[in-house]
C-alpha cells in the first residue's frame, strides 16, 4: 500500500513536471516570437501588385517607390488572403548547417516543395514576387550550404521567390555587378519580380526576421556578419545583401559593369541609389546578422585597384554605364530543382 502511494505519488510529480515543462516552452515560444516582432516590425506592409510598373529612370523621389498596403484578397483570387508580412512560422535564430558531407541531392529531399528554382506559399498569397540573385563561379560548396539554410528560411518567411545562380562563364576577371546587372534582366525575362536580393554566395543570414521583401527605401540586409564581431564595416556599407524593388533598381540604373576583380561595386550602386533620389534602410542590428564562409581570395578576384578612380566618376556616369548598357552573351539557362542557372559570358574589361 505504502510503496503504491508513493509510486503513484511520484508519477503525479513527473506528470506535473512534464506539464510545466510544456507550458513553459509554450511561453518561451510565444514570448520570443512577440519579443522579436515588436522589435521589428516592418513600417510598411508591402503589397506591390500592379504597382511598380515597368522601371523608368531619374523619377522625383515621392514617386518612386510608394508601395500600396493591404490585407485585402487580391483581384485576381478573391479569396486568397495577402500573407503577413511576419508570417506566424518565423524562428527567430535558427541554428544553421554547414555539414561537409551535404549533398544537392539531400538539400533538393529536404525541400519538395520547391520546383525549378521557384517556391510560393499555399496558404496565403505573398506579399511580393521576390527573385534571389547569387553571382557565381567555383564556389560550389558555399552555393550548396546557401542553399541549404536559405531556402527554409524562405519557406517560413512565406515568400514567393525564386533563387537564380548567374555563373560567369571562362576564366577573366570576375565581374559581381554585372553578374547581378543580366540576373536582373534575365529573370525579367521570366517573371515580372517585384523585388530582387542581390546575394553573395557566402553570407548566410542567421535570424528569419530579417525578411527577404523589398522596402519603400533599398534595404541593406547585412549590418553585422560573424567576420567582423556583427559591426557595420562602415556607416556607408551596402555590400554583402541588398534588397530593391524593380523600380529602385532600374532607377540607379542598376550596377555599374565597370568594376572587375573585388571592391568598389557595391560603394558605387550607394553612390547611384543617391544620384536616383533614394535613400537607405536597414533592419535592426540584431536581426541583420549573417554567417560569412570562410574562404581565401579566388583567383580571377584579385582586388580591383582602379576602384577608387571608378568612385570619383560616378556621378558623370552613372546613367550611360548601367542597366541601360549592359551587353553580353547568353550561353545558356537551365532549371535545376532548386534555382535557375543562368551562364552567361559578361566579356573583359575594356581598359
Ligand atoms: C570595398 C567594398 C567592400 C567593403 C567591405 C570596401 O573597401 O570597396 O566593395 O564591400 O570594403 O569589405
Amino acid at each position: 500500500m505504502g510503496l503504491a502511494t508513493t509510486i503513484s505519488g511520484f508519477l503525479c510529480q513527473i506528470r506535473l513536471l512534464l506539464f510545466f515543462s510544456i507550458c513553459l516552452a509554450v511561453v518561451g515560444w510565444a514570448s520570443l516570437y512577440l519579443r522579436e516582432s515588436q522589435r521589428y516590425t516592418p513600417k510598411y506592409k508591402v503589397k506591390v501588385d500592379n504597382f511598380w510598373g515597368s522601371a523608368p529612370t531619374g523619377k522625383k523621389a515621392e514617386e518612386k517607390a510608394s508601395p500600396s498596403f493591404s490585407d485585402q484578397a487580391t483581384e485576381e483570387e478573391p479569396n486568397q488572403k495577402v500573407c503577413p508580412v511576419l508570417s506566424p512560422n518565423l524562428k527567430g535564430v535558427v541554428p544553421l548547417s554547414f555539414d561537409p558531407s551535404l549533398t544537392l541531392e539531400a538539400v533538393r529531399r529536404k525541400n519538395p516543395a520547391v520546383i525549378d528554382g521557384r517556391y510560393h506559399p499555399d496558404q496565403c498569397k505573398a506579399q511580393q514576387r521576390v527573385a534571389i540573385l547569387i553571382p557565381h563561379r567555383n564556389r560550389e560548396k558555399h552555393l550548396l550550404y546557401l542553399l541549404d539554410n536559405l531556402h527554409p528560411l524562405l519557406q517560413r518567411q512565406q515568400l514567393d521567390y525564386g533563387i537564380y545562380v548567374i555563373h560567369q562563364a571562362g576564366d577573366g576577371k570576375f565581374n559581381r555587378a554585372k553578374l547581378l546587372n543580366v540576373g536582373y534582366l534575365e529573370a525579367l525575362k521570366e517573371e515580372n519580380w517585384d523585388c530582387f536580393i542581390l546575394h553573395d554566395v557566402d553570407l548566410v543570414p542567421e535570424n528569419d526576421f530579417n525578411t527577404y521583401l523589398c522596402d519603400t527605401e533599398p534595404k541593406h540586409l547585412v549590418v553585422g556578419r560573424n567576420a567582423t564581431g556583427y559591426k557595420l564595416r562602415y556607416s556607408g556599407y551596402f555590400g554583402g545583401v541588398t534588397a530593391m524593388t524593380r523600380k529602385q533598381f532600374a532607377q540607379a540604373n542598376g550596377y555599374s559593369n565597370n568594376y572587375w576583380g573585388w571592391g568598389g561595386e557595391d560603394d558605387d550602386l550607394r553612390l547611384r541609389v543617391r544620384y536616383g533620389g533614394m535613400t537607405v534602410v536597414r533592419p535592426p542590428a540584431e536581426i541583420a546578422r549573417y554567417t560569412m564562409i570562410f574562404h581565401t581570395r579566388d583567383s580571377g578576384n584579385e582586388v580591383n585597384n582602379k576602384r577608387m578612380k571608378l568612385l570619383k566618376e560616378v556621378s558623370k556616369v552613372w546613367k550611360t554605364d548601367g542597366l541601360n548598357s549592359c551587353s553580353y552573351k547568353l550561353e545558356s539557362v537551365y532549371h535545376d530543382p532548386l534555382y535557375i542557372n543562368v551562364t552567361v559570358d559578361i566579356g573583359r574589361p575594356q581598359y
